[in-house]
């Protein structure tokens, strides 16, 4: 399929790379396609970024059948613009489309796509310590219909924003409460899948938290409450005693490609990394008995999020003095140095664009 070009009458102004918010800014174009039973994915075209219409009745204002991926493009010191395993974030759209009904698209059609886009929008990419371009891909129902089915209609977007370093002050640790009563998902429901639905159910605990002084919520599972899950933008990482401990993914904890990325990085420096249920009382035993020296949460926006407090029923556990570990740095400071393309890729993560 060939990827139609529509040119901009006009370019925005690029803005201030050192104050640069997340998610705020948008470049001069989008990628669209359009999916419908006769002709399946079509109409692939990278036009300038803009509003779009659709009529009330879309099914996805209703029914919120929609998935979204999140990944960036780096540019390297050298002025090349590179992307960090694009090819996995592409395979798990397709997976969270499943999941809703939603056809599948081409990964290597997509993955080309989004490497014209980036290289269109390549002057667009901070080169400021830790900035980069954030990619959001997004696939929605579009068929005008308010009756509860899947839609036989879709629109599926690549937009872009210049995004700056998530920790402005150092990376400075996060508070977190732990849910006892909201739940994110439950076995059998859409935890696994990385669809708008989640977040949607997933405010109101936010909202509760931010409230009582804490920035995120950690989520325990939704049918027990007495598992850690994951943080619900990020996965969660533990060093205990040592060794390194993430609840594994057991279908209701979204398979991140950072979480994927620093376990391969821990295992290839001989570190122990144990995917594994790791129940809240557990770590409070070990709290309590002086063995958790570092807690991070993993995802693309902040790439390793320390974790100085976390809140569970009115107790404050504190970690490594609320400080970022060492451990944490390390991975920090390896995986931002391979996306940047100043340390040394020995897995083959990267995908050179130009
Ligand atoms: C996107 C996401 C993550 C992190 O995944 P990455 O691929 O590492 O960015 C973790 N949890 C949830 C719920 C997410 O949506």
């Amino acid at each position: 399929m060939d990827i139609k070009f529509v040119k901009a009458k006009t370019l925005k102004e690029k803005p201030d790379q050192s104050n640069l918010p997340f998610g705020r800014i948008f470049t001069d174009y989008m990628f669209t396609m359009d999916y419908d039973p006769e002709n399946g994915w079509h109409n692939a075209t990278i036009e300038p970024y803009g509003p779009i219409s659709l009529d009330p009745s879309a099914c996805v204002f209703h029914y919120a059948q929609e998935v979204f991926e999140g990944t960036k493009a780096y540019k390297t010191p050298d002025g090349h613009v590179q992307l960090f395993r694009p090819q996995e974030n592409f395979a798990r759209l397709n997976r969270s489309a499943k999941r809703l009904c939603i056809p599948p698209i081409d990964e290597d059609f997509a993955l080309e796509a989004l490497k014209q886009l980036v290289e269109i929008e390549k002057d667009w990419i901070p080169t400021a310590p830790g900035t980069s371009l954030y990619i959001r891909p997004f696939i929605f129902a579009t068929e005008n219909y308010i009756g509860v089915h899947v839609s036989s209609t879709y629109k599926f977007f690549i937009i872009l924003c210049p995004v700056g370093s998530y920790y402005e002050d150092g990376l400075k640790p996060a508070v977190m409460h732990i849910e006892q009563v909201y739940a994110r998902t439950v076995a059998g429901g859409t935890g696994e899948a990385k669809c708008g639905g989640n977040y949607a159910g997933s405010l109101a605990a936010t909202e509760k938290a931010n409230e009582e002084g804490y920035e995120e919520t950690l989520w325990l599972d939704g049918a027990t409450r007495k598992n850690i899950e994951e943080v619900g933008s990020c996965n969660i990482m533990f060093k205990i005693d040592g060794k390194f401990v993430t609840p594994k993914l057991t279908g209701t904890i979204l398979p991140g490609i950072t979480r994927k990325s620093i376990i391969q990085l821990l295992k290839s420096w001989g570190e122990t990394v144990e995917e594994r249920v790791l129940p809240i009382q557990e770590l409070l035993d070990d709290y309590h008995a002086g063995k958790v020296e570092e807690v991070f949460g993993m995802g693309t926006a902040a790439v390793v999020a320390p974790i100085g407090k976390l809140n569970y029923a009115g107790e404050d556990m504190v970690f490594n003095n609320d400080e970022i570990g060492p451990s944490a740095q390390k991975i920090y400071d390896t995986l931002v140095g391979i996306q940047h393309g100043t340390v040394e890729d020995p897995f083959n993560w990267v995908v050179k664009v130009c």
